[in-house]
């Protein structure tokens, strides 16, 4: 008897490949997990050096997926050594991982897709099929080089951008920064003369924008800056891909949706991820929780925060990626010391610039009885925690719809790329937030918490944080914008013959 498993053999096969770091890997796990519930087969594409973190982060057994959700890894092309610091741990040089992201992805990822598509005409040949052929790709918008292999092999490839069509717009922006002359800046002191202030009126459905307002990665003196030139390569890549995703809804960003509506590719508007998929029936993945996280979370501040009153906590995180100078850690934390209010404070083991992240004695003993200090944690729960009222933020994109998602007003600090916009966006537009100087200091810190945790300002916040929920949720409900957008997108673009 022929033992034949025929299982998966006419699921279109999707290959997902995040940008290698924790926001845009969890953005993406989330998006498969959707096409997973949609009829997809789903290859996901980790690197190495994130293979190994998520297994010591979440489990040795945590990447064994399901017979149609596979997980692969392909190397980054770095030397391991020169990314592992001393506990065998985190930390990549961010330019030196973008620019081998942009030179040596490509041959990888060709043989990964070889690979995938030669086991499955094997198995087919063997009446075992359990690994269609590669139908489509679904790609981090900053990894370009998908585009090329999907050319290669013919089919649908949709970027996938873990930012807000602000985000999207501005970052498209840079090459036009060029072209103005405006970019890369004449000198360091287009930093501080006010040259950034410039209101800017030709970008569409950004009127009264400002050059600080857009996505950072500009503001350069160096014309072969590689951050820069990677960022502007891949905005000016988008339109040979057959389709864009902008992690946003439609009622949040009506005006830059409609402009770009205007561009090639189509672009979808899909989220918030985590809301569609609080509507999925259980599935076989949600027997074990899938786990998103490169650290381990602490999930002890949940309870720590069930011991608070409602709305009273001000939860403190800057996300995967920001660095801060000691100095600006110190006056963080004298900032909520001197709020006297409640706080939960994420401080990652990378946080500060080379050295362990070190608050005085004084600190400790001024805040033990009301502040908690925690390394990574659960955020999504956290933040729709009833005891968090406010959240002091470095406006990444993913914090900023988390926060929105909850219904929960920020504090903004900004640090880089469309962290601004997204700033820009959370304070004027949006009505949620007020930002915090880049040069912070202590006083401003205690006054801006206090606003926002008891303030008028902060109260009027908390309920444009309210509206941003409900509309969230319907954007999320079976009729939303997010659930046909996602539908168009399946049919219009990853179940097409090229
Ligand atoms: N995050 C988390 N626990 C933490 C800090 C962050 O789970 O302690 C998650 C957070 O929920 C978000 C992502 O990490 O999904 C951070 O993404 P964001 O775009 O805000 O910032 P980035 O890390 O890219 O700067």
């Amino acid at each position: 008897m022929s033992s034949v498993s025929v299982v998966n053999n006419n699921k279109p096969h999707v290959v997902c490949t995040p940008l290698p770091f924790q926001s845009h890997i969890k953005a993406m796990l989330k998006f498969a997990k959707l096409l997973h519930h949609k009829g997809f087969h789903i290859t996901f594409v980790n690197t190495e050096f994130n293979h190994k973190r998520f297994l010591r982060s979440l489990g040795p057994n945590s990447l064994n997926g399901l017979p149609d959700f596979r997980y692969e890894s392909i190397s980054d092309g770095l030397p391991i050594s020169s990314d592992t610091d001393d506990d065998g741990n985190t930390v990549q040089d961010i330019p030196l991982l973008l620019d081998s992201i942009r030179k040596n992805l490509l041959a990888p990822f060709r043989n990964l897709l070889r690979k995938l598509n030669d086991t499955a005409s094997s198995s087919a040949n063997n009446n075992i099929i359990n690994n269609p052929p590669v139908t489509c790709m679904v790609s981090d918008g900053f990894v370009t080089s998908t585009i090329t292999a999907a050319g290669e092999l013919g089919i649908p490839v949709v970027l996938f951008f873990t930012i807000a069509a602000a985000g999207f717009m501005g970052s498209k922006q840079y090459s036009v920064l060029v072209e103005k002359g405006l970019a890369p800046l004449k000198d360091e002191s287009c930093l501080t003369n006010g040259f950034l202030d410039k209101v800017i009126d030709w970008v569409p459905g950004m009127e009264g924008i400002r050059l600080r307002d857009l996505p950072s990665c500009f503001r350069t003196t160096d014309p072969d800056d590689i951050v820069f030139n990677f960022a502007r390569e891949a905005m000016d890549s988008v339109d040979k891909a057959s389709a864009v995703v902008v992690h946003t809804f439609d009622k949040l960003e009506p005006h830059v949706l409609d402009a770009i509506s205007s561009m090639p590719p189509p672009v979808y508007a899909i989220g918030p991820l985590q809301l569609l998929l609080n509507h999925l029936p259980k599935d076989p993945l949600n027997l074990k929780p899938m786990g998103y996280s490169l650290w381990k979370e602490e999930t002890e501040c949940l309870q720590w925060l069930n011991s608070k009153a409602p709305n009273s906590v001000v939860y403190v995180n800057f996300g995967s990626l920001v660095v801060m100078a000691p100095q600006q850690l110190v006056e963080f934390g004298w900032g909520l010391a001197n709020s006297k209010l409640p706080f939960l404070w994420v401080i990652r083991p990378d946080l500060i610039v080379g050295e362990s992240a070190i608050l005085p004695p004084e600190f400790e003993f001024e805040t033990k009885e009301r502040g908690l200090i925690a390394s990574w944690c659960p955020q999504e729960q956290v933040l729709n925690h009833p005891s968090v009222g406010g959240f002091l933020t470095h406006s990444g994109w993913n914090s900023t719809i988390e926060s929105l998602t909850a219904g929960v007003p920020m504090l903004c600090w900004p640090v880089f790329a469309e962290q601004h916009t997204n700033c820009y966006y959370t304070c004027n537009e949006w009505g949620s937030g007020l930002e915090i100087d880049n040069n912070v200091k202590r006083d401003e810190v205690e006054k801006l918490v206090r606003e926002l945790m008891e303030g008028e300002k902060g109260k009027k916040m908390k309920i444009k944080a309210m509206e941003w929920k409900k509309l969230a949720e319907e954007a999320t409900g079976p009729h939303g914008s997010s659930s046909i957008n996602m539908d168009n997108l399946v049919n219009q673009m990853l179940l097409r013959k090229k």
